[in-house]
Order: C-alpha cells, then sequence, then structure tokens
C-alpha cells in the first residue's frame, strides 16, 4: 500500500496552541512500526494550477506569498509562514498522490486499489478562503485532477465519478460547497449536528447525529448513508475522510464512539469499496483527543483496516492497474479499452 507523508513539513505554531500537530509524527511513527509492508514516499507539493482546479488562484496567491487578509488567517487559525504554506501545499499533493497510486495503480507507479495520505482532510475550505484548520481542500482538487487525468484516457465518456465519504465529525462544509452543482462528485457527510461548522452547507447527503451518539446508532446512520448513496450514485472512485474526532475521548467531537465502534465504521466503508471493487483512497482529516495516544491509536487502526484491504487488491495482480477504467464499463466497453491500448 502507497502512503504519502508529510511530517517533515511541520507547521510551525505558537506554544499552547489547540492543533496538535505532533500526531502527525507520532502516526506516521507507529504506522511504520506496525505495517513494515507499506511503501512510504514524500508527498510532493501540489502546484499554483493544480490548486486553482478548486481554488480561486487569488486565494492560491495569497497564500503563497503571505499575503492573505488577516481575517481569513483567523478564520484558518494557523499564523503564515514559509512553512506553512509549504505544508499546506504539500498536504493537498499528498493526497493527490494518493489518489493517483489507488486509481491509476501501477501506470503511476502505485500499487492500485487502496492508498493513504498521512495528512488532509482539510474539508473546511472554500473556494476562497480557508477555515477551521484547513487552507486548502487537498479532496476536492485531488477529485477534480483525478477527472481530468481519466478524462484523457476515455474521450466520449462522462467524468469519473467520484463518492466523497467524509466521517470526520464536522461537517465537510466547504466540499459540499464546491461540489455542490457537481453531479459527478457525490458529497456525503456524517457529522454532529450541534458542532462546527455552525453554518452548515448542503451535501448530496448529510446526516446529522445528536450530540452523544454512540457506537450503535452511528453505525446504523452509516449503513442507511451507504445503501441510500449507492442507490442514487455510481461510484467509480472513493475518497474517505477517516477522521478519528468521533472517538469519545476526543476534545471537539461530542459524540461517542468507541474504538471498536471506529473501527466497525472503517471496516464499512473499505468493505462498501471492496464488494464494488471501487478504488479508494484514505485522508486523516481531524482528531483531538484528550489523550494524544487514542488519536494515533485509532488512526493507526485505519491504517491496520486499509492494509488488510490493499492485500486484497495485491490478490488481484495486475488487475488493479486497469480497474479504474472497466469498474464501471459493460463488457463492450472493457473490449474497447483493450482494442485502443493494444
Ligand atoms: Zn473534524
Amino acid at each position: 500500500m502507497d502512503v504519502f507523508d508529510t511530517h517533515h513539513f511541520v507547521l510551525p505554531l505558537p506554544q499552547g496552541h489547540r492543533f496538535p500537530m505532533h500526531k502527525y509524527q507520532l502516526l506516521r511513527d507507529a504506522v511504520a512500526v506496525h505495517l513494515p509492508g507499506i511503501c512510504w514516499h514524500e508527498a510532493p507539493a501540489a502546484s499554483a494550477g493544480e490548486l486553482a482546479l478548486a481554488h480561486d488562484p487569488a486565494y492560491v496567491h495569497a497564500i503563497q506569498t503571505g499575503t492573505v487578509e488577516a481575517h481569513i488567517l483567523k478564520e484558518i487559525g494557523f499564523p503564515w509562514s514559509v512553512a506553512m504554506a509549504e505544508r499546506a501545499c504539500r498536504s493537498v499533493g499528498g493526497t493527490i498522490a494518493a489518489c493517483r497510486a489507488a486509481l491509476f495503480g501501477a501506470e503511476a507507479g502505485g500499487a492500485g486499489g487502496m492508498a493513504a495520505n498521512i495528512a488532509g482532510g482539510t474539508h473546511h475550505a472554500y473556494a476562497d478562503r480557508g477555515s477551521g484548520f484547513c487552507v486548502f481542500n487537498d479532496v476536492a482538487v485531488a477529485a477534480r485532477l483525478m477527472q481530468a487525468e481519466m478524462a484523457r484516457h476515455r474521450r466520449s465518456r462522462p467524468p469519473l465519478q467520484v463518492a466523497i465519504i467524509d466521517l470526520d465529525v464536522h461537517q465537510g462544509n466547504g466540499t459540499a460547497h464546491l461540489f455542490q452543482d457537481d453531479p459527478s462528485v457525490f458529497t456525503l457527510s456524517l457529522h454532529g449536528e450541534r458542532n462546527f461548522p455552525f453554518r452548515k452547507e448542503r451535501s448530496d447527503l448529510d446526516v446529522a447525529l445528536p450530540d452523544g451518539c454512540g457506537d450503535d446508532e452511528y453505525l446504523h446512520a452509516l449503513d442507511l448513508a451507504l445503501d441510500t448513496l449507492a442507490q442514487g450514485f455510481e461510484p467509480e472512485f472513493v475518497i474517505y475522510l477517516a477522521g478519528a474526532d468521533v472517538h469519545e475521548g476526543d476534545r471537539l467531537g461530542r459524540l461517542k464512539l468507541s474504538m471498536d465502534g471506529i473501527e466497525a465504521r472503517d471496516r464499512r466503508v473499505f468493505n462498501w469499496a471492496w464488494q464494488k471493487r471501487l478504488p479508494l483512497a484514505m485522508v486523516m482529516a481531524g482528531g483531538y483527543g484528550h489523550r494524544i495516544e487514542d488519536t494515533v491509536a485509532i488512526q493507526l487502526n485505519s491504517y491496520r483496516l486499509a492494509f488488510e484491504f490493499a492485500q486484497r487488491w495485491q490478490s488481484l495482480g495486475t488487475f488493479a492497474s486497469l480497474m479504474p477504467l472497466v469498474t464501471h464499463a459493460a463488457s463492450t466497453k472493457r473490449r474497447d479499452w483493450h482494442n485502443r491500448n493494444a
């Protein structure tokens, strides 16, 4: 399984800042120890042109040059620095690269089927501004770029159909807004009804959960949501935001999922995608445990499961690299693809 890593690109924060920056290094180390089979890559930086697929170029420029307005920086919650801009670009680049590795497999130098970015999931960022610890919307940029790259393979077919499954405890408001008029990207968000952002956007499917929601209620809601998604949309690719902030020990989450409940959540998503043979890229999103070890343990567990499913993809062999081109297609289209590439 290919994993893209940004831990060298630390965001400098003032002492006492409430964003737990060091969780990324801890998670990277834990994953490296427990899953030695992972193939590590340094996350590349997304270019200004790539970022402009989902962002206003003036906003991209302002972040890159440190000329972003003070009220926007305040809403993001991080002070600007060269390192902050670099990390923001790397975090998007990691998600792009994970999507490519999952979707295009060997063609993109990856194993195919399943890949991850050990950062990303910055779903509160809008086209023209960041918010809530999110500078750029990595998932939105990556979804648009994968559609553009896939379009080269299939000139006359509709755009790649992307499902964004956002199980961070906060609503994916930026993502919902960016794709609100785009029928080729399905946005699903399960989130705490009374949590940030207090003004919600409209996803294709929103599931608002009450404070204190536990495992059973959550998993039932997730099952229904995944069924609903599949009824109204035929995804070809999945981007999964595996936020750890649904945990009962989270400072910001307000829900009460146990570690086992979160493992069951991840398994449901991976199984759902696997049964449809949909390539999947996982990004981390939030996690603000009272005990940072809990956040790391939850996300390590997400990696364990992802790795298990990555191995199933490997058992398909070279088929993995062809999957995205044929998953959605009838057998005649499958023949067309082989003919074109013969
Ligand atoms: Zn969150």
